[in-house]
């Protein structure tokens, strides 16, 4: 039988985990997101003695908020991106440009780009992984050409310039939009994307449809625009839910119709990073069917499985009987990312840091013209026998102030700025 140290002595590395060791103690955090960002960047203002390691797949972060507007040129707005190097320079942490293949918690190593290192606390934000095989694709080769061709740009922000350029090339014909099943990432952003390639179409004179397929009901500030106001540039598929698709073709067939398109943005269901499968981090449902997404504590969010391991931001399961997920939105896997570094830092430095809880404000723009935003702020409690309450409050502002740059500006100074 082959054990992990015959495997990790095959693979030359045992070495590494040897010397690794002998550092001081060292945080481990896969996923430079919203969430790892946080946890990297306050990791070492509280606990400046720990070595903090950020290790991703790409060299440089780029946020997806704002990118709605961006993408049809809606008001001066950018998107942000900046090198992790660079990061990691501004905030004292390391960076590693590599993919974590492999996670040893046994030995408390990650194996990344060959080489494994060692950690005494391993913070887990990975994000969200596309399930193309819900709709029958099932080999690697036809999900990269339908990401190349159509991808809805919901996983990695590197891919929105692409969109944008397709949304560019598109001067007629049908433009699908298919919106994931619930819980995906950032519950309101398909229904703005709608509503501002609608105002789009419009004001380019584009003779162009847009085909919304959405499995969910519909959220209620966007009903009346979605449904009436833009009734000539949508068609809205609602309680619908994709089946099958078919490259070829260019089809999508859903339990009633067929229906066909010449560009499309493709969001299949979402589910918890690839990482976090190998690792067996997954909660398992009552079933004994996967969930899809991690298995964490509620309020700490901790691996049940392993107490120096965390997982936060989207790739969070089920934290509650009552409402399910927390939103999964870069504001909650920030404030996670944020409570992950307390812990650790009170665990290696004995300072006490009372306990965050996740909270979130989205300002959505739900229509153009006339301009109007949807504020939607999530916040929770524990109850004094720890049981978690949610409240949510929507509150339509149909005098908007650039509320939404400014927000984003608040939290980029957190974790970006200088
Ligand atoms: C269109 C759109 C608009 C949005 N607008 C907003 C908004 O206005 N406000 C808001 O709060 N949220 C918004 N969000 C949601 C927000 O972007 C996500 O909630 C946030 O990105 C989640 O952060 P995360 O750290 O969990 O994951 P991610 O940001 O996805 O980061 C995961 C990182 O892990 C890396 N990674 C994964 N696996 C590995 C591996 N094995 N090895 C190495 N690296 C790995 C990836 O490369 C990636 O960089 C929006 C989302 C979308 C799609």
């Amino acid at each position: 039988m082959i054990t992990r140290r015959h495997f990790l002595a095959g693979a030359g590395l045992l070495p590494f985990v040897r010397l690794a060791r002998a550092a001081p103690q060292r945080v481990v955090i896969v996923g430079g997101g919203w969430g790892g960002l946080a946890a990297a960047r306050h990791l070492r203002a509280l606990a400046p003695g720990l070595e903090v390691v950020l290790i991703d797949r790409q060299p440089a972060f780029h946020s997806f908020a704002l990118s709605n507007r961006w993408l049809v040129g809606h008001g001066d707005v950018a998107i942000e991106s900046h090198d992790y190097a660079a990061l990691a320079r501004r905030f004292g942490y390391q960076f590693r440009q590599a993919s974590v293949a492999a996670i040893d918690r046994e030995r408390r190593v990650v194996v990344a780009g060959g080489q494994a290192l060692a950690y005494d606390w391993l913070v887990l934000s990975p994000g969200i992984r596309e399930n193309w095989a819900a709709w029958q694709v099932d080999d690697a080769a036809t999900v990269a050409e339908l990401r190349r061709r159509h991808s809805g740009a919901m996983v990695a922000g590197a891919d929105l310039a692409g969109l944008k350029q397709r949304l560019a090339n598109f001067k007629r014909g049908d433009l699908l939009m298919t919106i994931p099943p619930a819980p995906y990432r950032c519950p309101p952003a398909p229904y703005e994307r709608a509503m501002l390639i609608a105002w789009w179409l419009k004001t380019q004179k584009i003779s162009g449809k847009l085909v919304v397929i959405d499995p969910n009901p519909i959220m209620p500030a966007f009903r009346s625009i979605l449904l009436d106001r833009f009734k000539d540039q949508i068609t809205y598929l609602d309680h619908a839910k994709v089946r099958q698709i078919d490259p070829a073709r260019r089809t999508v067939s859903t339990e009633i119709d067929d229906i066909r398109f010449d560009e499309a943005m493709l969001c299949p269901p979402q589910q918890a990073a690839d990482l976090l499968w190998q690792a067996k981090l997954i909660r398992p449902e009552e079933g004994g069917q996967p969930s899809g997404w991690a298995a964490q504590g509620a309020a700490d969010f901790r691996s049940p499985a392993d107490p120096r391991v965390f997982i936060i931001g989207d790739a969070a399961g089920l934290v509650s009987p009552l409402f399910g997920y927390y939103p999964k939105t870069g504001q909650v896997a920030h404030r996670m990312g944020f409570s992950v570094a307390r812990q650790i830092a009170e665990q290696a430095t004995g300072t006490a840091y009372p306990p965050v809880l996740p909270e979130s404000v989205c300002h959505v723009t739900s229509s153009v013209d006339p301009l109007e935003n949807t504020r939607i702020e999530t916040s929770y409690r524990l109850r004094g026998d720890g049981f978690l309450l949610q409240t949510v409050k929507q509150t339509r502002d149909p005098n908007p102030a650039g509320e939404d740059v400014a927000w984003a500006e608040a939290m980029y100074k957190d974790f970006l700025r200088p």
